[in-house]
């Protein structure tokens, strides 16, 4: 059994000895793992490795089922004083959360980069995002679950309000590919609509989820509102689904249908955040210059591992030589590296999986035949995950990575004549979350924008337009998920509705004193009046 106090990563990481790795971590690991759910029992630990150069960073507690049990119960319990909180107590909470995060962002910047391996910008992304939607949940939230009056049975007699009650206990499921902003930007509007939350963040990056629940803790979150179990996803994921009241899961269609499954069987609600094969459509009128900075800003972010980047690349064929040849020139050019800055474009993928998965795309690509525009190989001169960026031409569907997610830093590029054969290409998968177009002429972007069966499509952006709109509801169609994130859907999943109404004066079925046969009559008089003077419409 591994120590999981003994690992210090800022020892570790001083003797790396480079420069500007060595501010890591003003809390260290000890701390963060006090703020972990264990059940009197012993646990075994998991080391955690840093991607950038494959040491070890730390240790997170190997969870079990009886420390859910003990989560679960104690968010049962602080559940009830919560919710009767008011909406502006919580949102003090939330916001104070949201100042302290933007003023001690360097910390969880370094965290997230030595978790995920991912370059400074992207990781500041969720920083930004997580900021943003924490505050739009704790000034909208009351708005969006106010009661509201509804239309009576009997018109003046009965009084029908509809109330938003929360509905328990809410499990997270979260991947490591964004573990700031997937640990809390779901959970908040859970929290904020009076729910309490337990959080599963992924083995490798649980430091920064714990990072994330301190950080709320300290301004004020109670303890057991908000609990975080670690461990390995097959054993606790299928635990929390059995013990909760609601699961939002996000991760890989595979992993989601699994709890979708589970979910039905419990009879409980589940929302589900799943992968995604991006298309991005170059019209002949974009501008090229823009597009191609779009089309780096969309298909190497976090080293490709986004859920919404850009892995299918349409550009009509009268400007597509002179684009790839931009694109290429300039994804060739691309700051691959390790340092916690911002001088870097690309970092390092996080796991051997991911490494794994993309080599082999490449790889069966290359010997069917596509052609290798910029990048196709792994860089381990700059770190064991590197891989460069890469520009695949002349795929087809005998390639794996035709249709598969690759969820690596790889696009395919390929040409199109027609508008609608742009759309139909783009429409040709079982996905369908994110989708982009570029043209100078906007209102036609937005036309062909409405055609494409994803649940974003940005204009002139890649993802961050719809991703950003935060007021909308931001999900994916097809395999790509149900129940959206983001806006009204996002916090309105987390309530069940409550229908009270009062009578007056009258019953709505037949009076005591009055015989069925002239109340029936009494009543279709009445039927008939109201449709006459439209107050049933
Ligand atoms: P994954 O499905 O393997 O794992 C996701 C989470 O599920 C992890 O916390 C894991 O521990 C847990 N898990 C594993 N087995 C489980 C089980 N049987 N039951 C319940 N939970 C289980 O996904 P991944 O490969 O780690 O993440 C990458 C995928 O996530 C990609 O497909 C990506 O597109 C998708 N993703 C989607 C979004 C979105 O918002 N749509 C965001 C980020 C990532």
């Amino acid at each position: 059994m591994l120590d999981y106090y003994g690992c210090q990563p800022l020892a570790m990481l001083c003797l790396l000895g480079v420069q500007t790795l060595v501010r890591f971590n003003p809390m260290n690991s000890r701390e963060l793992l006090e703020h972990v759910t264990l059940a009197d029992a012993p646990h075994d630990s998991i080391p955690v490795r840093a991607p950038f150069t494959g040491d070890t960073i730390g240790a997170i507690p190997a969870g079990i089922p009886a420390d859910l049990d003990l989560a679960v119960q104690r968010a049962r319990t602080a559940q009830v004083a919560w919710s009767r909180l008011t909406f502006a107590d919580r949102a003090r909470i939330f916001l104070r959360f949201h100042d302290l995060l933007l003023q001690r962002q360097n910390q969880v910047l370094d965290l997230i980069q030595w978790e995920t391996g991912k370059a400074r910008r992207h990781a500041f992304e969720e920083v930004l995002d997580t900021a943003v939607v924490t505050r739009y949940y704790a000034r909208r939230a009351q708005r969006i679950l106010r009661p509201r009056r509804r239309k009576g049975a009997l018109p003046l007699l009965t009084r029908t309000r509809e109330f938003r009650v929360p509905l328990g206990v809410v499990g997270f499921i979260v991947p490591w590919n964004y573990p700031l902003n997937l640990a809390v930007t779901d959970a908040i509007p859970a929290l904020m609509a009076g729910n309490a939350a337990i959080l599963k963040p992924d083995v490798q990056t649980s430091f920064t989820a714990l990072w994330a629940v301190a950080l709320l803790r300290e301004v004020g979150l109670p303890h057991d509102v908000f609990s975080v179990v670690t461990g390995d996803g097959p054993l606790l994921g299928p635990a929390l689904g059995e013990r909760v009241d609601y699961v939002m899961f996000t991760g890989s269609t595979r992993t989601g249908r699994l709890v979708a499954r589970q979910a039905a069987e419990r009879l409980i609600g589940c929302s589900l955040e799943l992968g995604g094969k991006n298309p991005m459509i170059v019209l002949e009128d974009a501008d090229i210059d823009a597009a191609v900075y779009g089309a780096i800003q969309g298909c190497f972010p976090s080293t490709g591992q986004v859920c919404v980047s850009i892995e299918r690349l349409y550009v009509h064929e009268s400007i597509a030589e002179r684009f790839l040849a931009t694109f290429a020139e300039r994804t060739r050019a691309l700051k691959l590296g390790a340092d916690l800055d911002y001088s870097i474009d690309v970092g390092s993928l996080t796991n051997e999986r991911q490494l794994a998965r993309v080599e082999q795309h490449v790889r069966d690509a290359v010997e069917k035949g596509a052609v290798v525009l910029a990048g196709g190989r792994r860089r381990p001169d700059i770190g064991p995950l590197f891989y460069e960026p890469t520009i695949l031409a002349k795929v087809t569907d005998r390639m794996q990575l035709f249709a598969e997610e690759t969820f690596g830093p790889v696009v395919s590029a390929y040409t199109f004549a027609l508008d609608q054969e742009a759309v139909d290409l783009a429409n040709a998968t079982r996905y369908g979350l994110n989708a982009s177009v570029w043209t100078r002429n906007t209102a036609r972007g937005a036309r062909i924008a409405q055609q494409i069966r994803a649940g974003n499509v940005n204009v002139n952006e890649s993802y961050a337009a719809a991703w950003g709109s935060v007021d909308s509801p931001c999900g994916g169609l097809k395999d790509s998920g149900m129940h959206a994130r983001h806006g009204a859907e996002g916090i309105l999943k987390f309530t069940a509705t409550q229908t009270v109404a009062v009578q007056r004066f009258m019953p709505v079925g037949t009076p005591a004193w009055m015989d069925p046969a002239l109340h029936a009559r009494w009543m279709t008089r009445l039927m008939k009046f109201l449709r006459h003077i439209r107050v049933l419409d």
